[in-house]
């Protein structure tokens, strides 16, 4: 059963498109996340600080990032090299209040 529910996952995933994956550049483990994975830690980030619930279930993927002891700025985005917040990666602009 659980082989069937992993296909189906990855199904899932190949529907989702996106794969990202990154390094801690502190301890070298890897990490690969699925989907719109800096705006799914940015929105599972804002309700760990507020304490609001999320709009949907955060996925496994995400909360292994937040719960990696590194912070997540050392996470590095493999396929460009580039810091996984740096907004060339994201595209998103962290810069500005997030509200
Ligand atoms: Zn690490």
């Amino acid at each position: 059963m659980s082989n069937f529910r992993n296909r189906l996952r990855r199904l899932e995933r190949e529907a989702e498109g996106e794969r990202m994956t990154l390094r801690c550049s502190e301890c070298g483990e890897g990490f690969t996340a699925y989907g719109d994975v800096a705006l799914e830690c940015i929105a599972y980030g804002w309700s760990k600080d507020t304490g609001e619930k999320g709009y949907r279930e955060t996925p496994e993927d995400i909360k292994r990032l937040f719960e990696h002891e590194h912070d997540m700025d050392a996470f590095i985005e493999t396929t460009t090299g580039l810091p996984f917040m740096d907004r060339r990666v994201t595209g998103l602009d962290l810069g500005g209040p997030l509200g």
